[in-house]
């Protein structure tokens, strides 16, 4: 059906910490988004049918889309309730960590994460993985760690315990990562494994509309307020930028997860190929950044933004004001020219 990806090796040492553990806990990203939350729920399902005692922490709340995935009534919220987090994980005989390549990923969640006892099984496709765990299951080359958890649940001969549930978590990750099958599915097989999940009963309209159709007023609102007034364009660098000030943010009541998707609607425009999403937090200008190519936004993020990411997804952050943000954005485009000349 699918070729075998995931090396034996990984799969006998992770079967054998699966057959040892009673109580197994998933942890996932901070800010976790559809195949983070999708992959925690995911696992939840098929362990749970497997008589295991299984609970899914996240480190801070997934957005309220999210939260009717099936199960997510049952996540577990290491900000609002760090202590029962922290019981949970020093009690596990097993941690799966998912959707992160390093323990800092998970936030304040990282200590508690970091001073575990338990053994750990990393299943995630972000690069250079670095963490301390038994086992490390990291295929960078998927476009999902959803996808990539289907796939160790088939090795381990638990497809037979995919239900609906599950399939509807594996898919909504398998959707959020790929941007409803838009970007990053060069992989024919991700189609195989999607018409597997949508027959044993996953409702891909319905998690199309839950994941990138519902949208409140105050955020259609914000969004059309950025592109007509906020867009900056240049065109001899082929790159955009969008920055929103606190004051503009609380006028259109922002809540989080109201400008996701927001830095990509630029590489619509033909010739845009490198755009920036700047946004006014408390305490720093949260910078998030988008390609087209080769244009490698992760080595921007890490190199003047205290982050990083993938070649046309990264993030980071700058501390200062946003005026000061957005002009260290413009000295880029003039200092890095060399990076636009292949174009
Ligand atoms: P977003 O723009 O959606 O916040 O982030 C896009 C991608 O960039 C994420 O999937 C993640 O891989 C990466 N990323 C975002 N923020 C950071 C950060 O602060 N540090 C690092 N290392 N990666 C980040
Ligand atoms: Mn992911």
């Amino acid at each position: 059906m699918i070729t075998r990806r995931i090396n034996e090796s990984q799969i006998a040492k992770a079967r054998k910490l699966i057959e040892h553990a009673e109580k197994i806990v998933t942890v996932c990203h901070t800010g976790p988004d559809g195949d983070a939350v999708g992959s925690s729920l995911a696992a939840v399902h098929v362990f749970s049918s497997l008589g295991k005692e299984i609970r899914a922490i996240v480190p801070d709340a997934p957005l309220e889309n999210l939260r009717s995935l099936p199960g997510a009534r049952e996540l577990v919220d290491a900000m609002r309730y760090p202590d029962f987090a922290r019981q949970l994980v020093e009690e596990a005989d097993l941690i799966l960590c998912l959707d992160f390549n390093q323990t800092s990923r998970t936030g304040r969640f990282a200590d508690t994460l970091a001073a575990a006892k338990a053994p750990k099984i990393l299943i995630d496709h972000h690069l250079n993985p670095d963490m301390d765990a038994e086992v490390i299951i990291s295929h960078p080359d998927m476009a999902a760690t959803c996808y990539l958890l289907f796939r160790f649940l088939c090795r381990l001969e638990l497809f037979g315990f995919i239900d609906r549930n599950a399939a509807e978590c594996l898919l909504a990750g398998m959707m959020t990562d790929t941007g409803n099958f838009a970007y990053n599915c060069s992989d024919p097989e991700l189609f195989t494994v999607t018409a597997e999940l949508v027959k044993k009963g996953a409702d891909k309209e319905k998690l199309y509309n839950l994941l990138f159709n519902t949208l409140s007023a105050n955020c259609i609102r914000l969004n059309s307020y950025a592109l007509l007034k906020k867009m900056e364009i240049f065109p001899e660098q082929s790159a955009a930028l969008i920055t929103l000030s606190r004051d503009e943010l609380n006028r259109f009541h922002y809540t989080k997860g109201d400008t996701e998707g927001l830095v990509n609607r630029p590489l619509a425009i033909p010739g845009i190929v490198y755009s920036c999403f700047m946004r006014q937090e408390s305490d720093c200008i949260r910078v998030s950044m988008r390609s087209k190519g080769d244009f490698p936004v992760n080595k921007i993020c890490e190199e003047h933004f205290n982050g990083g990411g993938h070649l046309n997804a990264a993030g980071g952050e700058f501390k200062g004001d946003l005026e000061e943000a957005a002009k260290a954005f413009r000295a880029l485009l003039d200092t890095n020219k060399e990076l636009y000349l292949h174009k």
